[in-house]
This record gives C-alpha cells, sequence and structure tokens, in this order.
C-alpha cells in the first residue's frame, strides 16, 4: 500500500510490516538522508538483518538504530506496537488508558503507561509564537482539577482531607483564542502574579481579553490588553464578553481524566493537560491519519527516561513555552 493509512484498519495493515514502520519513521527521523547521531557522518552502512545502521568512525557506539534520538529509544518495544499506540493517544476523543493500551497490543499495562506518557511528550506544544493580536479574542480561565482523595484508601483519605483542606486540587489555567489554539498549564497558585505572567508571555498586548471577576486579572488594562470582565456571580455571557470556549475545552479535559484516566496524581497532570490540548487544537484535521502524523513528526529530540517520568519533575508555575 503505497497511501498514507486515513484510518485505524488501515493503519494496523500497514504497519504490521516491521519495514513499512521503519520506512515511515526512518523519513521523519531523517528527511535529508541518514547521519550517525554520535559524529554526524553521513557514510554509514546499513546492516537490513537487524534494521540498524553502522558508522564508519571508530566511536563507541558506532551502531544505531531509527528509535535513537528519539521518544522510543531504549524501548523494547517494536515500532508496530509504538505507531498504533501513537494512533490510538492521537485520535480517542476522551484519551486512552494504559489498561486499554496493553490489552490492545499485548503488553503490559505498565509497559503502556510509560509509552503513553512519552507519546504525551511528543504531542507537548511548545510554540514561543503569541497569541492574539489588534482584531484577536482571547479568553482567560483556571479551574480546579482533581481531588485525588476519592482514589485513597479510607484511612489516608481522612488524614489528607484534616491536614491540606481543599489543597488536593490542583490549578490549572488555560488561554484560547477564538478561531485559533488553546493552552494550558498547571500553576502552583492562582494569584496575580502567576497567571499575569503567563497572560505576558502568551498574549500580544492590545488584544482584547475576556476573564471572570477574579481579582487576579485586575490591571490588565494597565498592561495594554482589552480586558473584559464576566460576573459569574451575575451572567455567563454578555455579547461577546465570555469564557465559554476554555469553559468548554475544560469540561472535556475533565471528562478525559475522570472517564478514562480515573487516577491522576497532580505532577502527571500537566501530561494530560498536553494531551488534550493538542487534540483539541487539531480537531478540525481532515482524517486520524494527520494527527497520528504530527505526532509521529514530534518524537525526535524528544527522550524521557522511567525515573523523569516517576519523579515529581516537571509541574511548573508557567505555561509551556
Ligand atoms: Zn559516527
Amino acid at each position: 500500500m503505497s497511501a498514507k493509512p486515513k484510518t485505524l484498519q488501515q493503519a494496523i495493515i500497514h504497519f504490521a510490516n516491521l519495514d513499512n514502520c521503519h520506512k515511515f519513521m526512518v523519513a521523519r527521523r531523517w528527511p535529508n538522508g541518514v547521519e550517525c547521531p554520535t559524529c554526524g557522518r553521513d557514510d554509514v552502512r546499513f546492516i537490513s538483518t537487524r534494521r540498524m545502521w553502522e558508522c564508519k568512525e571508530k566511536h563507541a557506539r558506532k551502531q544505531f538504530s531509527v528509535k535513537v534520538g528519539t521518544i522510543f529509544e531504549d524501548s523494547p518495544i517494536r515500532l508496530d506496537k509504538w505507531l498504533i499506540a501513537i494512533w490510538m493517544v492521537a485520535n480517542c476523543k476522551n484519551g486512552v488508558s494504559s489498561y486499554e493500551v496493553g490489552r490492545a497490543l499485548g503488553i503490559t499495562q505498565k509497559s503502556a503507561w510509560f509509552m503513553l506518557h512519552r507519546i504525551r511528550l511528543a504531542m507537548q506544544n511548545r510554540s514561543f509564537l503569541k497569541l492574539g493580536g489588534p482584531d484577536g479574542e482571547v479568553e482567560v480561565d483556571e479551574t480546579f482539577v482533581g481531588g485525588a482523595a476519592r482514589f485513597m484508601h479510607a484511612d489516608k483519605h481522612r488524614r489528607r482531607i484534616t491536614e491540606t483542606g481543599t489543597k488536593d486540587k490542583t490549578a490549572v489555567m488555560g488561554i484560547l483564542e477564538r478561531g485559533g489554539e488553546v493552552r494550558a498549564a498547571v500553576v502552583g497558585n492562582r494569584k496575580k502574579h502567576a497567571l499575569q505572567t503567563n497572560i505576558r508571555a502568551h498574549v500580544k498586548a492590545g488584544s482584547a481579553i475576556y476573564t471572570d471577576a477574579l481579582m487576579s486579572y485586575q490591571g490588565l488594562k494597565a498592561q495594554g490588553f482589552e480586558h473584559q470582565v464576566i460576573d459569574h456571580a451575575e451572567r455567563y455571557v454578555d455579547g461577546q464578553v465570555h469564557t465559554n470556549g476554555l469553559e468548554n475545552f475544560w469540561s472535556l479535559f475533565k471528562r478525559q481524566l475522570k472517564g478514562t484516566y480515573i487516577s491522576v496524581e497532580p505532577f502527571h497532570l500537566f501530561r494530560y493537560l498536553d494531551e488534550q490540548v493538542f487534540r483539541y487544537n487539531f480537531r478540525g484535521l481532515a482524517h486520524d491519519g494527520l494527527r497520528f502524523e504530527h505526532v509521529a513528526s514530534h518524537i525526535i529530540g524528544k527522550r524521557l527516561t522511567y525515573a523523569e517520568v516517576t519523579g515529581k519533575v516537571g509541574t511548573t508555575d508557567c505555561l509551556p513555552n
């Protein structure tokens, strides 16, 4: 089949052939021809029986595969499984759990869980371009997610509730340009400094900004934004002034968390946000194959070790740049 797969069924048939997986990834990994990842030489010898290359320099790691320097590095899982996992995460509207992926691919839930976190890394949007502009309309809103307490053992539950009260929930901030993209991230708190730093970093001055009546948004006018407030104690829509776009995004995100992922530790939350942001921003693509291609093309230069993914690194007060 020369045509690119557009459906899951076509993808499964196409990528059941490991040579097809290999060709597909080589074209993305090295669009200008294969180079040694250690020294950059391009006169490398292909060992077809192993689907590896050998560099002519005599350095330590002279043999390499297409997985090196990507989210697949050091993974014993074959590309046919990786590519179908990417297809599933990129296209399942409410996400797909590691249990489902594990069963679908015949791997353990733990392996699938680790794969999914690496795939979410490839889905991360790190655009430096600011949203909005002179005619741009931007909604900004925050919400609380979680209450991991629901899923704890009763003793632990009681302790957590009395010790931390409502602090169990994680604050999340979103910025949505109408007719454009959404960005969202975990924030440490909802104070003025945290929220407005993100607004300045992600929204062009002069944009119209719509928020609710939270005090933390006061002062945006003085910073050159056309700030208008909808006070949710009174009503939810006043002409153009509302945050319904983000409300919709939050409800999709919470549905994904509740229905699919069930138990998410706060320090992993940003990865699930990255996943939902990706699907939201690419929801208009003509078919699933295009979303799949986009993720598969963003696996390069990204690595995530098991220690990193299980450690408490990654939560941040800033929206990702
Ligand atoms: Zn080399």
